[in-house]
């Protein structure tokens, strides 16, 4: 299908060929377009596959799957009843190949790498998105290139050397390095799927699809989504836009963003009703993943969220940390990042914002044993008994306390 990519704010054009993350003119990201979209999905294969119509991939290389996407839409069994919410849903992106969304942007990110003849893929970041691109880059037999900041330790590097990536330690501004990794790549043909990079982007739009599919084409109220670079989010948005246009849906939900207390630009700029994010010093919060402090498609958040009728907003660490224990009980384990949607979601049902009749769908991004030293506050309520003593244990737990 024809393909272009467009500036998210002037509108300038580039050819599908020409492999940019943003504008020369205004910096602005850039976003995949398409001529008129086919309502047509496919049963079985890959993401990129099943959604081929919602594509530019001439033949998607199913090799270089790992089974990414196609994750359960799990009814809230505990919560929801508790809070009077009639339906609430877990998008459960935990049981991604990596364990986190990222894996889709990721997967569609190496395919237009590929269409596009590059040898050699790589990205900026220490967390989730290195882990995957490490791991696809493996599986698809490109040499990968992850930069990470001096400051990282050990233990946060070895879950993605584990996939044999090159693996380069660069002294400095870690915000200068997303700009020099392009010219790095320009220099030595190396893709970046960078935080929002265009077809990173266009994988997260399948999160909307599944949704969609999985909610028999009833378009949900609200979907509540942790908002750091602002791909993922611009991502979800553009998916349900698509399928609006090919006539699958008749509407958009409106989409809620959640950022942490600690570093928040793009809900402040939001609420000061700011047209642009500016650049938070000293960022500080448990939730790392979504601690950018000067997001790369904060500006085109804002004009969307206009534009929907959504809501930007920030919750605490300390929220962020009772959902997580919230989420516990209905059997998902997300890392910070990802229970933020849950913390907004109680809140905005307190303050009356969410209705009980209203459908609303979380985005859980990542696993929680990603971060297993988010769990260091929790006191651990274990019974200690002899083998002798264990049947009366057990008898008084059931019986519980006199
Ligand atoms: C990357 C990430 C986010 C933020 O996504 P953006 O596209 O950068 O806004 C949220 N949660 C988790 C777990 C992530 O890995
Ligand atoms: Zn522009």
């Amino acid at each position: 299908m024809e393909c272009q990519l467009i500036c998210t704010q002037c509108g300038k054009r580039y050819a599908f060929g020409e492999p940019r993350l943003r504008c020369d003119g205004c910096r602005e990201p850039l976003e995949a377009i398409y001529g008129a979209l086919r309502a047509e999905v496919k049963d079985q294969g890959s993401i990129l596959r099943r959604f081929k119509a919602f594509y530019p991939f001439g033949e998607v290389s199913e090799t270089m799957s790992l089974g990414e996407g196609a994750t359960p839409l799990i009814p809230s069994s505990v919560l929801g009843r508790r809070w009077g919410i009639d339906a609430l849903y877990f998008k459960d992106e935990t049981q991604n190949p990596t364990w986190s969304f990222k894996d889709r942007g990721t997967f569609c990110g190496i395919q237009y790498a590929i269409s596009l003849g590059y040898e050699r893929i790589g990205t900026v970041s220490t967390g989730n998105m290195a882990a995957s691109v490490a791991a696809y880059g493996a599986k698809a037999g490109l040499a990968t290139f992850i930069l990470v900041s001096a400051g990282i330790p050990a233990e946060k590097i070895k879950p993605i050397a584990v996939y044999g990536p090159h693996l380069i330690r660069v002294e400095g501004d870690y915000h200068e390095l997303y700009d020099e990794s392009l010219r790095a790549g320009d220099r030595h043909g190396i893709y970046f799927i960078n935080s929002d990079a265009p077809f990173r982007v266009e994988g997260s739009k399948t999160i909307a699809f599944e949704i969609c599919e999985q909610l028999h084409f009833q378009v949900p109220d609200y979907v509540i989504i942790p908002v750091s670079s602002g791909g993922n989010f611009r991502g979800i948005l553009k998916g349900f836009e698509e399928f609006k246009s090919a006539g699958l849906i008749n509407g958009i939900p409106k989409l809620i963003a959640v950022q942490a207390e600690g570093c928040a630009p793009i809900a402040e700029a939001f609420e000061r009703r700011r047209e642009k994010v500016r650049r938070v010093r000293n960022p500080k919060t448990i939730a790392r993943a979504i601690e950018n402090p000067y997001p790369p498609s904060g500006n085109q958040v804002l004009r969307k969220l206009k534009e929907n009728g959504g809501l930007a907003l920030t919750v605490s660490d300390e929220e962020i940390l009772d959902a997580q224990n919230l989420m516990g009980q209905e059997g998902i384990f997300g890392q910070p990042a990802a229970c933020a949607p849950l913390a907004a979601t109680k809140r905005l049902i307190s303050n009356g914002y969410l209705k009980p009749r209203d459908r609303i769908v979380l985005v859980i991004t990542g696993a929680g044993l990603k971060v297993p030293s988010s769990l260091n506050h929790l006191d651990v309520p274990v019974i200690s008994t002899s083998i002798g003593g264990l049947t009366e244990a057990i008898g008084k737990v059931i019986e519980g306390p006199c």
